[in-house]
């Protein structure tokens, strides 16, 4: 009996053939059958996980508009615009078999979010994945390029979507994808024979399968560094695309095109002004041609919407007024050290002002307020017998002189 309990009990081995040998009830197990079993396990249940399909909360338009006013500020039209497209996306999911048998078939929304960088194109989209609970990653068009160049493979988004998932292929394959700077990959000139175009019109091509829903095979840990790895097999119709840029110069062939249908429809719209200060609204797939996204790639992406410029008003209200606004975050941090912080109106227009006159529109005011606050938050903790700090226009602008922003010089 004790001779043969001395040996693995699985693979057979010796106790001297092995490292460790650890003993059962009647059994013992080695340390490289301890190993198997532990991969067959982690097999076993990622393919159980596989299977999961994730809840994800589902909110009629109007709810989902009102969720993203305590995050975003203002951008009602693409709020809007987004709502129902989210909506209507996973209506479509949620509903596929009836839809089908209906011989109905509800297209992909995916969508193209035009605006200015730090307007909120990604706080919208994050905002929207974190509300219905799946997984979001966000993806830089101008990193891609098109497969066997150097760059990334379009591929590379879902290995990332599939590891916000922790490979959970049923929760990847519902999630939200935002691919940022996507007027990066327009098309160079009008002639797109001349040269190769392997980062703009090459992945532009590359991307159209992914955006209109295929099934991909995607490297798990993204690249082709490692050609010996399993693919995983990702079927994205049912993954939503956000896509976004700020397409400069586009209001002009916005503004190039409402001219040449003013005169190709003169009678009828001889009374219609245009807003000439806020021309993106006017935008239509035919200006996305226009700046050079290939017709095919349009197609795909149905659902277009703008940002506005964040005006002064619109800043002022980002400071304090989001669920995790700038000013509710300082609050919180000295909140933790027993501080009452606590801004005066003079002092948050001071901000504002600054951020203006620099162009660093939303993401300059944390800049700013960073500059403004890291004595306090150096200094404060350390001193015992602070419990309060009223930030004054007089604080802010003394320490605003302090830091290296002030010499900028205004473009
Ligand atoms: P974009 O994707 O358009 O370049 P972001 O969404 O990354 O811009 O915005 C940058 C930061 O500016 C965000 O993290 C957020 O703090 C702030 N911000 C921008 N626009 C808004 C807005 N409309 N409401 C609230 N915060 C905003």
């Amino acid at each position: 009996m004790a001779k043969t309990a001395d040996k693995c009990s699985f693979c057979g081995r010796e106790k001297r053939e092995t490292k460790i040998l650890i003993a059962g009830l009647n059994a013992h197990i080695c340390e490289s059958c301890i190993e198997q079993a532990q991969a067959i396990l982690q097999e076993e249940l990622s393919s159980e996980k596989q299977k999961e399909i994730p809840d994800f909360n589902i909110m009629k338009p109007v709810e989902i508009k009102k969720h993203l006013d305590q995050f975003v500020i203002g951008q009602d039209e693409a709020k809007r615009v987004i709502a129902v497209a989210v909506y209507n996306h996973y209506k479509r999911i949620n509903h596929a078999k009836d839809v089908a048998a209906d011989d109905v078939d509800i297209e992909k929304s995916n969508i193209v979010v035009v605006g200015e960088t730090g307007t909120g194109k990604t706080l919208l989209a994050r905002t929207i994945a974190r509300m219905l609970n799946v997984p979001f990653c966000i993806a830089d068009a101008t990193a891609l390029t098109e497969a066997g160049y150097v760059g990334e493979d379009v591929e590379s988004i879902l290995s990332r979507l599939l590891q916000v998932a922790d490979y959970n292929i049923a929760a990847a394959e519902r999630g939200i994808i935002f691919i940022d700077e996507i007027d990066k990959i327009a098309r160079k000139g009008d002639n797109p024979s001349i040269t190769r175009d392997v980062s703009g019109e090459g992945v532009q091509q590359a991307l159209l399968k992914m955006l209109e829903g295929s099934i991909v095979n995607v490297p798990p840990q993204g690249g082709r560094k490692h050609p010996e790895q399993k693919m995983i097999q990702v079927n994205t119709q049912n993954i939503l695309f956000i896509t976004g840029g700020a397409f400069d110069g586009i209001d002009k062939k916005i503004a190039n095109r409402l001219q040449t249908n003013k005169i190709g429809y003169k009678n009828d719209r001889k009374h219609e002004t245009v807003d000439k200060d806020n021309i993106l609204q006017y935008i239509t797939p035919v200006d996305l041609k226009a700046f050079g996204l290939i017709p095919e790639l349009v197609g795909r992406l149905p659902i277009v919407t703008f940002m506005h410029t964040l005006d002064k008003k619109t800043l002022r209200r980002i400071l304090t007024e989001p669920k995790n606004s700038l000013i509710r975050q300082y609050t919180k941090l000295f909140e933790i050290d027993n501080i009452k912080l606590t801004f005066e109106d003079d002092a948050l227009d001071f901000i504002v002002d600054k951020s203006i006159e620099f162009k660093l529109g939303a993401r300059g005011l944390r800049s700013i307020l960073e500059g403004i606050m890291i004595d306090a938050m150096f200094e404060l903790p350390s001193k015992s017998g602070v419990k309060a700090l009223n930030v004054t226009a007089g604080f802010v602008e003394e320490k605003f002189r302090k830091t290296s922003m002030a010499h900028l010089r205004v473009a």
